[in-house]
């Protein structure tokens, strides 16, 4: 069998037409442009890159881009003094702050200072809890478009048995919540989880969120699973330079897997699209306003 390749960044392209039309709709018939702002600590060389994409693809949607780039030093108090300003600010509808935070600042209180109907990443306790019991959240950006490729992909997803590797706030614990949201029977995996491939064999959908190049072997995978691969690992090759690669052994994967994401290619795409999508949402809540379905789940 060789797998469909699902195609984040095609997926990503669409999610972010349906994000301009809004946009463009919000102006002609509100005059609203919703508003981004998103707040860099340091000089995180991976950071500032992730910063630059964000923010070039909230302008190329007709939204407002605020960025705010603070030294690597700046206070606590200071980043928890600008969080409130844009708290207050009506011209942002999102905040995201750029994770991870330099040492010295409280990544739990930061995040937490964020008004929950700004909060884009869908990091903050409220959101969480939120999602946990059902309610209308704003829902993290990864697990939101891993969500969306997989209800495209697989249709219905009620009774499908889902396993999450990985049990990190920001993409493993949301993933599982959305999944039981969905009716899935759902099993998290971790790093103390026992016999991992004998629970990867009755897995129809298979969400890798390790952090481990390559890490799960395609003999562990049931035929015709359809798999999400949200890792990004650089591994150094033999001329010297560095390969992009996922969580899953891709290369064999797909000649079991039924649907399987590329990296790159696969979730990354998708994440910044849903971001997009996600201040278009908080844009039209903060205004009372009927949510674009298309945007949302
Ligand atoms: P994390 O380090 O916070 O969590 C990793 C999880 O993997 C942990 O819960 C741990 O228990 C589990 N784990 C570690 N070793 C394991 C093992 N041997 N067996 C089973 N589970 C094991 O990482 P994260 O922030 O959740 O990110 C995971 C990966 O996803 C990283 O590669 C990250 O770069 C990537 N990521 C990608 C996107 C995207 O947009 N594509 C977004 C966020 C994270």
């Amino acid at each position: 069998m060789t797998a469909r390749i699902i195609d984040g960044k095609a997926f990503a392209a669409i999610l972010r037409e349906s994000v301009a039309e809004h946009v463009a709709h919000l102006k002609q018939t509100k005059g609203i442009t919703p508003g981004l702002a998103v707040v860099l600590v340091g000089d995180d060389p991976a950071s500032q890159v992730y910063v630059r994409s964000k923010g070039k693809q909230t302008v190329e949607v007709g939204m407002h881009s605020y960025e705010y780039k603070l030294p690597a030093d700046t206070s606590e108090y200071d980043l928890l003094a600008l969080i409130e300003q844009l708290n207050y600010d009506l011209s942002v509808h999102g905040i995201l702050v750029q994770l991870p935070l330099p040492k010295h600042i409280d990544e739990a209180l930061v995040i937490n200072a964020i008004d929950p109907a700004k909060d884009v990443d869908g990091f903050h306790i409220s959101n969480a809890g939120l999602l946990a019991t059902g309610q209308k959240a704003m829902v993290p950006c990864t697990p939101l478009g891993c969500l969306m490729m997989l209800r495209e992909y697989c249709g219905n997803l009620s009774g499908l048995n889902a396993v999450v590797i990985g049990r990190s706030n920001i993409v493993g614990k949301p993933m599982a919540q959305l999944l039981l949201r969905e009716s899935c029977t759902v099993t998290v995996a971790h790093s103390r989880t026992k016999n991992l491939p004998e629970i990867l064999r009755e897995a129809d959908i298979v969400v890798a969120a390790v952090g481990r190049p390559l890490f799960v072997q395609s003999y562990w995978l049931k035929e015709g699973a359809t798999v999400i691969d949200v890792g990004i690992n650089r591994i150094d090759q033999a001329d010297g330079t560095t390969r992009l690669v996922g969580d899953v052994d891709y290369d064999t994967a797909k000649e079991v897997a039924g649907a399987i994401t590329p990296v790159p290619g696969g979730v990354g795409p998708m994440t910044i699209a849903c971001l997009l999508a996600n201040t278009v949402t908080a844009c039209c809540r903060a205004h009372s306003l009927p949510e674009p379905k298309r945007l949302t789940i």
